[in-house]
Order: structure tokens, then sequence, then C-alpha cells
């Protein structure tokens, strides 16, 4: 009785509360499935205010699978442009070839198989099944995890792992409206149960929480700081022209355009005399040293690109950085 409370108020809250998203218009299950598929594979790493005007766009280019599975991976790459984390792209395009090789064009509906497509881990699969095929499964996203924390008071090493949130998940019982309840229980972490100040006024579970009667907000985390690591970035420059390379050296930013760089021992950046930058990466904070060499060199895979064109070029924001900084000196 106390979970079928639990989901009806959650439901009731998110009927009257919850954000028109583009991803969430009414339309058939075949765009559904592909505007879940696109819209997942945007939010990874990504806020939800951000991923809105891409994804609008995205689909007015791209309105179908079989669409994806054959657009130029230029096109793709500049529909992308400013998203960051262009590996989701690539895999997005390799996906969608495999539905339509390996699945009959149809975004298949059981782990097993969503998980065998490239790009799809235990949380992308676990929201598709949810959002798009309505399953009873709760995704464990961060917002998620942060309500069912404060909820339930979890504060402990144990307590806040994985396995025992996945435990946890019970809580929350399950609804008819599988899809909605997903969506539903991620919205009030979005929306109101926050990182700082949470709005418990306005809570459904406002009656249920142990933080809110313990008056005591505090999430314990369990990310371990980025990893430091130093580089140096080599500006070659000729005029306004400058020598970017197409990356095939580093695991980030694979395949598209970055200045010639060096990843170096932490002592050799402190000898460096010169412009720094700090740049954060999903799994790294970048230290960078700019060393400007007034000349040009000739390197595989390098072109020279005029700064009048940034603007026209495919460029990760990473590179977009650099080039700021060299301008502002
Ligand atoms: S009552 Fe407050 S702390 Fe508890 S889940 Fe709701 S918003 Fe979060």
């Amino acid at each position: 009785m106390k979970k079928l409370n639990i989901s009806k108020k959650i439901l009731f809250w998110y009927d009257n509360n919850k954000r028109s998203l583009p991803w969430r218009k009414i339309t058939s299950q075949k765009n559904k499935n592909y505007y879940t598929l696109v819209s997942e594979f945007m939010l990874q790493q990504t806020q939800v205010n951000s991923v809105i005007p891409y994804f609008e766009n995205f689909i007015k280019e791209i309105p179908n699978l079989k669409r994806l599975s054959s657009i130029s991976d230029q096109k793709l790459m500049k529909l992308w442009e400013g998203l960051g984390y262009y590996s989701r792209a690539r895999n997005l395009k390799k996906t969608a070839k495999k539905i339509l090789s390996n699945f009959n064009g149809n975004l298949p509906s059981t782990k097993d198989d969503l998980k065998s497509l490239p790009g799809i881990g235990e949380y992308t699969s676990s929201a598709i099944m949810a959002i798009a095929f309505n399953k009873p499964i709760i995704p464990l996203d961060g917002n998620v995890e942060r309500v069912l924390k404060r909820v339930l008071y979890l504060k402990t090493k144990y307590e806040i792992s994985k396995e025992n949130l996945f435990k946890k998940k019970s809580f929350f019982g399950t609804s008819k409206r599988s899809s909605d309840y997903a969506q539903a229980i991620m919205e009030i972490g979005a929306l109101i149960c926050k990182p700082i100040s949470p709005l418990c006024y306005k809570c459904p579970l406002k009656k249920n929480c142990i933080s809110l009667k313990k008056n005591d907000f505090y999430i314990k985390s369990k990310n371990k700081s980025n990893k430091i690591k130093y580089f140096e970035a080599k500006i070659y420059n000729s005029k306004n022209k400058y020598l970017l390379i197409k990356n095939n050296k580093f695991n980030f930013l694979k395949n598209l355009l970055i200045f010639p760089m060096d990843e170096v021992k932490k002592e050799k950046f402190q000898s460096f005399v010169g412009r720094r930058l700090n740049i954060k990466m999903s799994n790294m904070d970048m230290k960078i040293f700019i060393n400007k060499k007034n000349k040009t060199n000739k390197i595989k895979n390098g072109f020279m690109l005029d700064k009048n064109n940034i603007h026209n070029k495919i460029l990760p924001s990473f590179t977009k950085k650099i080039f700021d900084t060299i301008s502002k000196h």
C-alpha cells in the first residue's frame, strides 16, 4: 500500500510539473524509439538544457535511423559540434547501422540486445527499456541516486555503493506507467531534489524523506577527483594560419582536429615558462602549456587553418579554447 502511494504521489506530481522536452513529444512508437535513442546518447555526460537545441536540430536534419546510418561523418560531426564527447556521435551512427543490419531496422527491446550496440551500456540500456518500451525499470542516474540517498538517508560507504543503491531502488516500487514513472523520479532529482538547496516544500516525497526529518541534506559522493595530466601544445603558425592535426594519438577527441600535442611529465611541465591553460575533461584535468613556435612545420595528417575560418570548420571546443587563449595574447 505504501509503495502504491509513493508511485501515485510521484506520478501526480510529474503530470503537473514535468518539463516539456522535445524527446517527450507524443508521437508514433517508431519515432519514440528513435527520439529516446538519440536523446539518451546526447544526455550521456551532458545537461538537459544544453542538449535541447542540439536534439531539435539533429531530428530536423536526421529524422530516422535509416538516414542516420547513411549520413556523412562530416555532416554528423557538424551537427554534434560543441556538444562534446564526439565518440557518442560515432557510436550512434554505428548503432543505427547495426540496428538496420541485425534487427531489421527496429530498436531492440531486450537488455542484452541493446548492450550489444556500440555506445550502449548498463545505464543507457535501462533508460531505453524504461522510457521507450515501458518496462518496469528505474535507471539509476545521478538524479535518481541523489533522491534515493536523501529519502532513505544513505550515508556509509556501503549504503551509497552501486550494489546497495540497486537494491534500495525497490523503495520506489513500480507502476504500469513505467516510462513516465522512470522519467518522473529523474525529474524530481533534476528539478526538486537539487544537489544544493533541495526544494523540499514542493517535493511529493517530503513525508517519506528521512533527510528532511533530520534536516541533513549532505550527499556523500563516491566520485574520485580527476587525475591531473600535463601536456605541451605546439602552436605552429605562419601569418594568420595555424597548424592542426587529425588526432589519432590520444584516446580523447579521436579523429578530431587538435593542435599537435605531447603528454609530458609534471617536472617537465613545471619547468616551462609561459602561457598555460587548464581544461577539464570527463576523466582528467588537463594542464596545457601553450608553446608558440612562430614557424610552420610539416606534420603528417596536418593542415594549416586560417584563424578567420575557425567557425566554418568542425572543431572540438577543446581546440577552440586554445585558439581563444592564443588570440587573447
Ligand atoms: S524531501 Fe527534500 S531532500 Fe527529500 S527527496 Fe524531497 S527534495 Fe529531496
